[in-house]
């Protein structure tokens, strides 16, 4: 049984908790230690991304994602080449699929270019010289920045660096509330701590409200599937062929990404689920939660914030083998349904609903509470963005 205490307890060993263990350390030289439920670091969406480190293309000028992205991107790509561990290279194309597409694909030119981004329109010949299969429709956006990694790779030198620097870590042992003012329940007994640091994730929301804090959030649950190109497909791919993302969506399409050990993944989906950890069938769905979500979604589908609706739809389609090859086949040539292969583990996003509007909110949102911070909405691009997210979070924390 543990009983001990530190001056500040992170739950969670995924990427933002271990970024924010090593930066507290690193300012406050003090006792840090990370819960973990898992056996190790990185188990849910910090292992089980795309690996794509983005450039900071989509996001509006003076959101707090443009701010960290670019930043996280020069300082992620550093981290890797230090610790020598691979990268593709190769930056990433957006292609309009149709001329519909083409005003978006010039606002998002817009947004890099305000955000500091290195970006050009390309016509249809240059495309083929940066990406020789990929297919548009007058022009394309040549992104020079976006990289691949393998975030695994990521996760442990992270977790490496941060036991050398003198962070703690509790693997196997899950955070299960709040004991007094000063302490936590653990399913290794109570940790006391000054200020804890709620990086939890899917759970993020649950562990907020135990301290009153984002009671009109909640966290919705979408599975990202991959598929895996069969490697003697007609279409090669030497970095990242995204689509023209639909900008009221906070999801960026179904995309080919090379990886730096060579593979091409296909994907990801984001089908809404009812359980949080619900990564096959219906395991990791509880009844309590099952219904919860249930609620959520019919809410969200009868509002119809940005689209829902359309959102939802266009997902259910990618169910199918079918539905997700016509959602990915006008982004290349040559590309054939023969070519999806059975893909890598699937991943899935914490997105956070404010139940008071049911919007989906697109940019992060990290809340102070009695003694503690919590990181509510880590979406995507928090992989990319978490060495500067991580300083960001802790220039918020008065430790008291
Ligand atoms: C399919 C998919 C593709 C993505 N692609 C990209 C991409 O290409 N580029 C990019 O930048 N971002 C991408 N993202 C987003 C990125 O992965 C996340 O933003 C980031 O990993 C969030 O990190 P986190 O530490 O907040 O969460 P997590 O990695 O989920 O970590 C939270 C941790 O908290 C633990 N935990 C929860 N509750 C408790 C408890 N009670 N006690 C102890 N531990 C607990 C969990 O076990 C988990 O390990 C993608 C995400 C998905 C799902």
């Amino acid at each position: 049984m543990a009983n001990d205490s530190y001056d500040f307890l992170i739950v969670g060993a995924g990427v933002i908790g271990v970024a924010v263990a090593r930066e507290l350390r690193r300012k406050h030289g003090a006792g840090v230690l990370v819960l973990e439920k898992e056996s190790t670091a990185g188990e849910h969406a910090s292992g089980r991304n795309s690996g794509v480190l983005h450039a900071g293309v989509y996001y509006k000028a003076g959101t707090l994602k443009a701010k960290l992205c670019v930043e996280g991107n020069r300082r992620l790509r550093a981290y890797c080449r230090e610790k020598a561990i691979p990268l593709n290279d190769h930056g990433k194309v957006i292609v309009a699929r149709i001329a519909a597409e083409l005003p978006a694909l010039r606002e998002l030119h817009a947004r890099a270019q305000a955000n500091g981004v290195r970006v050009s329109l390309l016509d249809e010949q240059a495309l083929r010289e940066v990406e020789p299969c990929a297919k548009t429709l007058d022009q394309a956006l040549y992104v020079r920045d976006t990289a691949v990694v393998n975030p695994q790779r990521v996760m442990e030198a992270m977790v490496a660096d941060a036991l050398r620097e003198g962070v703690r870590f509790r693997f196997g042992c899950a955070w299960q509330g709040p004991a007094g003012e000063d302490a936590g329940q653990t399913s290794e007994g109570p940790v006391r701590y000054r200020h804890l640091v709620n990086c939890g994730g899917l759970y993020a929301d649950r562990i907020a409200h135990a301290y009153g804090v984002g009671l009109q959030y909640r966290i919705l649950p979408f599975r990202g599937q991959f598929y895996r190109l069969r490697p003697t497909s007609k279409l090669q791919v030497r970095g990242n062929i995204y689509p023209v993302p639909d900008l009221c969506n906070p999801f960026l399409g179904v995309h080919f990404t090379r990886r730096p050990e060579g593979e091409v993944t296909i994907g990801p989906s984001a089908l809404p689920l009812l359980g949080r950890e619900q990564y096959r069938g219906m395991t990791g769905a509880t009844i309590k939660d099952s219904l919860t979500m249930l609620a959520y979604l019919m809410r969200l589908f009868g509002r119809n914030r940005d689209h829902f609706r359309s959102i939802a739809w266009t997902e259910m389609r990618k169910l199918t083998r079918t539905g997700f090859f016509r959602e990915a086949e006008a982004l290349g040539v040559g590309f054939e349904k023969a070519d999806l292969l059975p893909g890598k583990e699937p991943g899935i996003r914490a997105q956070l609903i404010d139940t008071s509007t049911a919007e989906l909110l697109s940019d992060f949102v990290i809340e102070a509470g009695p003694r503690s911070t919590h990181v509510l909405n880590a979406v995507s691009p928090a992989f990319t963005c978490s060495l500067p997210f991580a300083e960001h979070v802790v220039g918020m924390i008065q430790p008291d």
